[in-house]
């Protein structure tokens, strides 16, 4: 049986037949989570037979790291992991001007299927558990260790649709407050979604301050359905509701991303929109111009229209920011870098 992910209680419960005081568990959490031991043997807080009797019946698993690209200046990582089921998922380590920002995937693969996302293409394999989420973040951590760095924020907005597996992904936003493992601040958070309206507002009233970003990429029905299926199932109208609902529960001001593609969604047409669609909420928006996808066909508008896109928000007062690139020789479009090993494989 696999502990790694396992909170003191749970490990408790899979620590009776061993007949051991309470404390012992507390050790076996600190040496996996804060001395990051993964063999019982080297967990010299606990006596020898015990190390042995442990290795016999348990295992502590993480991922191994298949890949690890860095850019040329320094400030960007991605690693990809795999699980000892094959399954693979990318996360990436930023080196922003406020501190480390990690980005972790909470399924492998993705069944949202958005039309300028490389991580669908394949569809969903499974959802990750919260261990397996941990593990991407512990990576990330040891990497920085080694420079004497540490994470300072976490947005959920890698592979999958964090709440198509919200049980998981709850579970890994506590594990990484407990003391044991992180200690991180809820605030440190963002999740980012698909607008998945039901989960949206069972978030909303878990009690967790977590900063929400919804993927909205279109300001109408009926484009946002042409680029992103999901549309289809959560009207938009809803969305907007579940996320106006999440700012009033938690005080926390909701961030729609918006991608920007060429002749699709970036002229002042929907600007206008947006506007008129925004205007009024604790909300901002987030421009991301687009990182082509090659079998999406899909491209990235100009310079000059992403500036003009931005500038019309602006002007209507809109809090609005444009995603700054970073790391681009190594920055293929989020799970292309999945993609490229599986096809190999
Ligand atoms: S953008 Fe996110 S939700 Fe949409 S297909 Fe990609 S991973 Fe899934």
């Amino acid at each position: 049986m696999n502990i790694w992910g396992m909170t003191q209680e749970e490990l408790q419960t899979v620590l009776t037949p061993f007949r051991i005081p309470s404390f012992r568990a507390k050790q076996i959490l600190h040496a996996m989570y804060q001395e990051h031991r993964t063999d019982f043997n080297e967990m010299t807080n606990l006596p020898k037979g015990l190390r042995a009797q442990l290795s016999e019946t348990l295992a502590i698993e993480r991922p191994s790291v298949l890949a690890l690209r860095k850019s040329a200046d320094g400030k960007t990582a991605k690693f990809l992991f795999e699980f000892s089921d094959g399954a693979t998922v990318e996360s990436v380590l930023m080196r922003q001007p406020y501190g480390n920002s990690i980005c972790v995937s909470t399924q492998d693969g993705c069944n949202m299927g958005c039309a300028f996302c490389a991580s669908t293409l394949h569809g969903l394999s499974r959802n990750l558990t919260r261990g397996e989420i941990l593990a991407e973040a512990y990576a990330i951590d040891e990497f920085l260790q080694e420079q004497g760095e540490k994470i300072d924020t976490c947005v959920l907005i890698g592979t999958g649709e964090p709440l198509m597996n919200y049980e998981n992904v709850v579970g890994f936003l506590r594990l990484m407050h407990e003391k044991e493992t992180f200690g991180m601040s809820y605030r440190s958070f963002t999740l980012s979604t698909s607008g998945i309206v039901p989960g949206i507002l069972r978030l909303a009233e878990e009690g967790l301050p977590i900063s929400l970003s919804i993927s909205l990429h279109a300001p109408s029905q009926e484009l946002r359905e042409k680029i992103m299926p999901i549309a289809r199932k959560y009207a938009l109208s809803d969305v907007i509701a579940a996320a106006k609902f999440y700012a009033e529960k938690t005080g926390r001001r909701v961030t729609y991303e918006y991608i920007l593609i060429d002749g699709v969604n970036d002229r002042l047409e929907e600007a206008r929109e947006l506007v008129r669609l925004v205007s009024g909420q604790l909300a901002n928006v987030n421009l991301i111009p687009l990182n082509p996808v090659v079998e999406s066909g899909l491209k990235r508008p100009s310079q000059e229209s992403i500036q003009a896109f931005s500038a019309y928000l602006s002007k209507h007062h809109i809090p609005v920011t444009v995603r700054k690139e970073m790391g681009t020789d190594i920055n293929a479009a989020c799970g292309q870098l999945r993609n490229a090993y599986r096809e190999a494989r």
